[in-house]
């Protein structure tokens, strides 16, 4: 889950790091409100991405009346697929330096990681590319933490001025504690600046909380941007079911991940030949009741691509006539014309079958192997797609 820049720099502000004092607004009326209180303001396009100043959805306004002029640009604008909802009014620094500072999970070294950077406001990942030398980063051992002389050894890397070291460091030490109290993936300042007054303040703020650590974080909940995702994603999360779009034409059924994952194998290696793949991974998870396999299956038809569904079900707790009955349900709802294969064994699996072949339904066909219920829903795509 990503937070906002304004989600974000509230945080941070709970942890002692200095962020600009300003406020969020959703119309222009309110943002020469909030300026006529701050002076000269920079009004920021609230969208979860990044490349907003480079976008126009970050403009200086030095009157509430500009103010007032630039929300108005800015609000209803398009970022990257992104409609600005919402800005944030903050007051403007006086920027000498931009400096890069941020915290990431490094997976390949199984420890979150510093890094930090000289030349801030730039995109990481292009500082990466075009000067990699420029770029200083610490790993951070998970259960020792975060210590003094490894924020200094940084701030010497980046070749920050002296003067600035203890400021520096003493910010670096609270965004880790913003980051591990988070349970984020992802906690970055871009830019943290030196102001004219000598000052460093994070001007830029951005948070990726780990989706599996949510349950023990109500408090994010409520700061969820359900504007700023996929509707199918946003209605997934909703229905308790896990799912990741993907290009293909097959759209997938299954219960459990791992079993998801070997249909997805075999979709591919029977469909790769005529380019044909799956269309997402879909996990509608044990126990499914009708209607949380009618929602996915809402889900996955929502997607144009979709050619064909294959549905797998090895049923445990996962009843088969409980999931033929979901289907029957979200058939009679939805009437798809495309063609569906189902494949369902385990507990009540001939029941189900049953509902299913007793339905008349003329587009669903069952399937014995997953292998045989693969090459059927490659070939139903593969007609789809003519
Ligand atoms: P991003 O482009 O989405 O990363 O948005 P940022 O918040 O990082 O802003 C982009 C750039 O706008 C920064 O790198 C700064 O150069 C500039 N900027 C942001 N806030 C201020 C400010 O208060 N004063 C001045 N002068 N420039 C700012
Ligand atoms: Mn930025």
């Amino acid at each position: 889950m990503n937070l906002h820049e304004y989600q974000t720099k509230q945080r941070f502000a709970e942890y002692g790091i200095p962020v600009p004092m300003g406020s969020t607004a959703t119309t222009p009326d309110e943002a020469a409100e909030i300026a006529r209180t701050l002076g000269t303001v920079v009004v920021k396009a609230q969208v979860l991405s990044g490349g907003r100043g480079k976008a126009g959805g970050v403009k200086l306004a030095s009157t509430p009346e500009e103010a007032r002029e630039v929300a108005n640009q800015i609000l209803g604008m398009e970022i990257k697929g992104l409609t600005v909802h919402r800005v944030l009014v903050d007051p403007a620094a006086h920027i000498e330096k931009e400096i890069y500072l941020g915290i990431v999970n490094d997976r390949s070294a199984a420890k979150p990681v510093l890094i930090a950077s000289s030349e801030g406001g730039v995109e990481i990942e292009i500082v990466a590319k075009e000067n990699p030398k420029a770029i200083v980063r610490e790993h951070i051992d998970p259960v020792l933490g975060l210590h003094h002389y490894q924020t200094m050894n940084v701030a010497s890397g980046i070749n920050l001025p002296r003067e600035h070291w203890n400021a520096f460091s003493s910010i670096a030490l609270k965004l880790w504690e913003c980051y591990l109290d988070s349970d984020a993936t992802l906690a970055e300042i871009n830019p943290l600046v030196i102001t004219a007054e000598n000052q460093l303040i994070a001007l830029d703020g951005k948070m990726v909380i780990d989706d599996n650590a949510l349950l023990r974080h109500p408090e994010f909940e409520a700061l969820r941007d359900t504007t700023a995702e996929p509707e199918a994603e946003t209605r997934a999360r909703e229905a308790g079911i896990a799912y990741v779009k993907l290009n293909g034409q097959i759209g997938c059924m299954v219960n459990g991940a791992g079993l998801a994952m070997a249909t997805m194998d075999m979709v591919k290696l029977y469909g790769e030949a005529d380019g044909i793949g799956p269309a997402n991974f879909l996990d509608i998870g044990g126990g499914a009741q009708a209607d949380r396999v009618a929602a996915a299956l809402r889900i996955i038809l929502s997607d144009p691509n979709v050619k064909a569904v294959l549905f797998n079900i090895f049923g445990g707790i996962t009843r088969g006539d409980e999931v033929a009955r979901g289907l029957l349900t979200a058939y009679n709802e939805i009437k798809p014309d495309v063609a569906m294969v189902i494949r369902l064994v385990g507990t009540n699996a001939e029941e189900g079958m049953e509902l299913i072949s007793n339905s008349g339904i003329p587009n669903l066909t069952g399937a014995s192997t997953l292998t045989e219920a693969a090459r059927m829903a490659v070939a139903a795509a593969k007609e789809g797609m003519q």
